[in-house]
């Protein structure tokens, strides 16, 4: 049977709950064990796809097509495996299920209630989700207190009578406030958070403390006699140069030893956390630097393009160099000079998104790395610019859609196909999750990849028009992958171009810090290739 760990929040959102509970996946793992993890979201939307990323960050999507919270991605990147739908679970989705059961006249005439049949959905979604796993890290979004988080406390709570008590442990993630005046940290709002979940009948068994400055060990035991756990069951989490740190800062806390100790697994084995170790020492000591222009529409939002800038950090890992990310607002290079402002760069890359605004900015971004030789990888909507630019520029297609009809396809080259027309921007049909695609003999994708067949995870409603393709290739743009089954086209390439990489997927989200994507991978190789040739001219 399946064991369970169920990750809480206390005090304030933002404590990094996720790196959290994607850290305890990796060291059980690590231990041997068949380890998940499942992010519940108490917000009402059923998935993160129609969340804006000014607000929510950037959505996540698995192979199988759902669009999901971000944290997702930081587990996938943690526990180094392919997480689906039912790795997320939303207040949207419980409540859209009972209605339509009860509407189906399942309840057989009965009062549908939050308690049982609200909770009880989320349990067997819960338990689902552990189906042939030793161990399934839960964390419950948002912060203990919150309305709309309560049916969800409830539900773990009722897994302890469900599943038994010692196949169950609660891990409370609370912060401890610095007070600059008294010049120490505090317990004070740990402690109320803790009562808050004892109120609701949930005794934590371990606490992990998010400070700023170092918990002495009388701070410690004032916690653990405050909060009714062991000494060594309260755990510090600092703020760390890496994130990738944190399952060795957590281990060396005993963390995984506890957890083990507390679901009665052995605990004989040592967790071989070397790769982890090497991942740090470059991401700190790395002493080159490659500077990155992130060429984007919502770069004030510090993790909309989360999953862009954690595969840019793997490739510069596996290259031993810094990946320093600048943010360029996309619109910023519509009033400026473009050259003047990505001068600085080693490499451009254009992400994903949805709407016209900014779309002009890119434009400019990609003609400017293509014409000065710097290397340029688009992401969907920024590959679908880069195509834009070249039949603009260097077809002379004109464009043919006003934006309002047709917001990302300012240019015939891209269009929505004809299955999809009509359907505006909000729902319909997106192409979602994985698609296999067929790369092209001697092109820098099929190097990169190593292999000719790959799959890669779509997000988008918009195609390459297969119409232009023709013109477009002689005009110099190589078609490197097509998906053969539905005739698209995914990625495009400049032959002869330091890098010129457009993919009309998402690389990202396959990205670990252990095994970088191999566009990113190639793209920051030959970053650092025109860093150094740039350096030497100097
Ligand atoms: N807005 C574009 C489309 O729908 C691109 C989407 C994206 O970049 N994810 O095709």
């Amino acid at each position: 049977m399946s064991k369970y760990v169920f990750v809480t929040g206390g005090v304030v959102s933002s404590l990094g709950k996720g790196i959290t509970a994607g850290s305890i996946g990796t060291l059980l793992k690590k231990r041997g064990l068949k380890v998940s993890n499942l992010k519940i979201d108490p917000y009402l939307n059923v998935d993160a796809g129609t969340m804006n990323p000014f607000q929510h960050g950037e959505v996540f999507v698995t192979d199988d097509g759902a669009e999901t919270d971000l944290d997702l991605g930081h587990y996938e990147r943690f526990i180094d495996e392919s997480l689906s739908e039912r790795n997320s679970i939303t207040t949207g989705k419980i409540y859209s299920s009972v209605i339509k059961k009860e509407r189906r006249g399942d309840y057989l005439g009965g009062t549908v209630q939050v308690i049982p049949h609200i909770t009880n959905d989320i349990q067997e979604r819960i338990i689902k989700a552990a189906e042939g796993l030793d161990v399934l890290v839960v964390e419950i979004g948002g912060t203990v207190g919150d309305i709309e988080g309560q049916p969800f406390l409830e539900a773990i709570r009722q897994m302890a009578v469900r599943v038994g008590r010692e196949n169950v442990v609660y891990c409370h993630v609370t912060l401890m406030p610095y007070l600059e005046a008294a010049k120490e940290l505090k317990t004070k709002p740990t402690q109320h958070s803790v009562q808050e979940l004892r109120r609701i009948g949930i005794l934590p068994n371990m606490l992990v403390c998010r400070t700023s400055h170092p918990m002495d060990e009388g701070m410690k035991h004032k916690i653990a006699l405050f909060c009714d756990v062991p000494p060594e069951a309260v755990i510090e989490v600092r703020d760390e140069p890496t994130i990738y740190n944190v399952p060795m800062s957590l281990h060396k806390q005993g963390l995984d030893d506890l957890i083990l100790k507390y679901l009665g697994l052995p605990d004989d084995t040592e967790p071989d956390l070397s790769d982890w170790l090497k991942v740090v020492d470059r991401f700190m000591n790395s002493p080159e630097v490659v500077n990155i222009a992130l060429v984007g529409k919502y770069v004030q939002h510090k993790d909309a393009y989360l999953s862009v800038v954690e595969a840019l950090y793997h490739a510069g890992i596996a290259h031993s160099v810094r990946v320093n990310i600048v943010s360029v607002e996309a619109e910023d290079l519509e009033k400026g000079d473009p050259a003047a402002i990505l001068k600085f760069a080693d490499g451009i890359l254009i992400p994903g998104g949805f709407g016209v605004r900014g779309v002009e900015g890119m434009i400019l971004a990609a003609r400017y790395a293509r014409e000065n030789n710097v290397p340029l990888f688009g992401i969907c909507l920024g590959m679908q610019m880069m195509v834009v630019e070249f039949a603009r520029n260097v077809c002379s297609l004109p464009d043919a859609h006003s934006k309002e009809m047709n917001p990302a396809a300012m240019n015939p080259v891209i269009h929505l196909m004809e299955e999809q027309e009509g359907i505006h921007d909000k729902g319909g049909t997106m192409r979602l999750g994985a698609y296999p695609c067929d790369l092209a003999e001697g092109t820098k994708s099929a190097q990169a990849y190593g292999t000719m067949h790959i799959t890669e995870r779509h997000r988008h409603r918009y195609e390459f028009n297969n119409v232009y393709r023709e013109r477009l290739e002689k005009s110099g743009l190589k078609v490197a992958g097509v998906c053969t089954e539905r005739n698209l086209v995914e990625i495009v390439e400049l032959p002869g171009h330091i890098w010129y990489v457009g993919g009309q997927f998402h690389g990202e989200y396959k990205s670990r810090p252990t095994r970088p994507h191999p566009l990113f991978d190639g793209f920051i190789e030959a970053a650092v290739r025109f860093m150094r040739a740039k350096a030497k001219e100097a």
